[in-house]
């Protein structure tokens, strides 16, 4: 079964743990621009050199950079089937220029799933992110931009997507067992319902 997803939701929500999940329940890849950015500046790649300085302030990389990107990662054989989208689209230009990617493969999204959790459950499970992982953009200045951010550009999206029928919102608290169950029930049903 062929499954086009994007996942949306705040730093913390758990969506990096959620996708990896997901694309074992539905044999697609999970592509997270974020990984790959990381990827890419480990590396010292020039993609790299130039994410760099965005990634480590919590600001966007710019979308010429980004749209780039990920038009590439999307045209590889192991996405022809499916994918699931993690970190992309978070504005309204990426939301367009992915319609566009979609519609030059003559395939088009068939759900985004939303994980909501509030600002104090997100704050705690980052700080203690920050001590596991030691990721350079977790620092408190970066995660506030990172969530303001969100804010501001990445969860009006939602809306637009919800206009579309597209929008699947899970609560995203609680296990993650629990959480990876609900999504896998709601997003079965979401897709064999989906239009043909
Ligand atoms: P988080 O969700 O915790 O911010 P990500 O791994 O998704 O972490 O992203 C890390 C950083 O990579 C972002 O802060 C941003 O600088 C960059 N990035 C990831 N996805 C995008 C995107 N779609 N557009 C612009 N920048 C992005």
């Amino acid at each position: 079964m062929t499954a086009r997803l994007v996942i949306m939701g705040p730093q913390g929500a758990g969506k990096g743990t959620q996708a990896a999940r997901l694309a074992e329940h539905l044999a697609v890849p999970a592509i997270s621009t974020g990984d790959i950015f990381r990827a890419n500046i480990k590396g010292g790649t020039p993609l790299g050199e130039l994410a760099q300085s965005y990634t480590a302030r919590g600001e966007l990389v710019p979308d010429s950079v980004t749209n780039d990107m990920v038009r590439d990662r999307l045209a590889q054989a192991d996405a022809a089937e499916g994918f699931i989208l993690d970190g992309y689209p978070r504005n309204a230009a990426q939301v367009a220029e992915l319609d566009a990617i979609l519609a030059g493969h003559e395939v088009a999204l068939d759900a985004v799933v939303e994980l909501t959790a509030d600002r104090a459950e997100l704050l705690e499970r980052l700080r203690l992110r920050a001590q596991v992982e030691g990721r350079e953009d977790d620092t408190e200045e970066s995660i506030a931009r990172r969530l303001d951010i969100y804010d501001e550009q990445t969860a009006p999206l939602t809306a637009a997507y919800a206009e579309r029928g597209l929008l699947v919102r899970i609560d995203g608290i609680g296990e993650i067992d629990e959480v990876a169950d609900r999504i896998a029930v709601a997003l079965d049903d979401a897709l064999a319902h989906r239009a043909v």
